[in-house]
């Protein structure tokens, strides 16, 4: 638990820092943007010079797509929960996913047919799940399988008290397993630091991760990770189930193909 706290206070910390940092940076940001916009409108198209303002117009766009990663990890993003059934969020990122992924990924879901009701913010919790298969796409280069998964699962009190917050009861759980390269108990450790990446410059900011658990925090939930090198990895979220859940409809699962070979 004291580990949990730790951990939850510098992510706290980190934040805080980047929150800051983010926002000014924005700002500085959208003039460059701005002011580089008005002088490729007024720039002649043979200009020799107009070839370097795009360059670095491209360089703009992608330090401000780092910007939004650094804002939503930082929770800055306020939350805009609406009641939703998981499957469907889940349905409708993976039609998205399936075009991102190569024809070496078997891609597919396998949706509990239950209602999984919960109050979320759709948009975050897609980008919860587009994080982590993108993540699993990336570990394993040479190609391998992708499942989504999608279940009720019940944290008992036990669970709870390995977590420095939440509570007990029923939760939608989202899954999602691969058969990549997988991971070690050290590496486990430091995977939801934001920063942490062991992808090449340009391909990875390591903060894919930090964002995720700030959004399931946000939400009440738990994420939970499985893996062993090259042995894939499982990463389990949890969201708490609102008590209107309707739990009356057919348990047997569902396997939908959705993309790959
Ligand atoms: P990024 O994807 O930018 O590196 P993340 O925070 O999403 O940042 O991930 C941090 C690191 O965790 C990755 O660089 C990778 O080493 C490891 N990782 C994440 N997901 C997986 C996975 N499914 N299999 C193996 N390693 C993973």
């Amino acid at each position: 638990l004291e580990c949990q706290l730790r951990h939850s206070q510098k992510m706290e910390a980190i934040g805080t820092l980047t929150g800051g940092i983010a926002h000014d940076f924005n700002n500085i940001l959208t003039a460059i943007i701005g002011y580089g916009n008005l002088i490729q409108m007024q720039m002649d198209k043979s200009d020799p010079l107009l070839h370097y303002l795009v360059q670095l117009l491209a360089a703009t766009d992608k330090a401000t797509c780092l910007t939004k990663g650094l804002l939503t990890y930082s929770r800055k993003q306020p939350l805009n929960p609406c009641h939703a059934d998981l499957n469907d969020i889940v349905k409708r990122v993976t039609k998205l996913l399936s075009r991102l992924i190569s024809e070496n990924i078997d891609f597919s879901s396998i949706l509990t047919e239950r209602k999984l009701c919960v109050t979320a913010d759709s948009g975050q919790i897609e980008q919860v799940i587009m994080n982590l298969v993108t993540n699993a796409r990336d570990a394993m280069p040479e190609g391998g399988t992708i499942i989504i998964n999608t279940d009720v699962a019940e944290l008992d009190d036990t669970f709870i008290r390995n977590q420095d917050y939440g509570h007990a009861g029923m939760y939608a759980l989202i899954s999602v397993s691969d058969s990549g390269v997988g991971m070690d108990k050290v590496m486990m450790e430091r995977i939801f630091e934001p920063f942490f990446t062991t992808k090449e410059v340009g391909r990875g900011t390591g903060l894919g991760l930090s964002i995720v658990y700030g959004i399931i925090k946000k939400h009440n939930g738990f994420i939970q990770v499985d893996s062993e090198p090259d042995n894939g990895s499982v990463f389990k979220v949890y969201l708490p189930l609102t008590s209107n859940n309707a739990t009356e409809m057919h348990v047997k699962p569902q396997n939908v193909q959705i993309g790959g070979t």
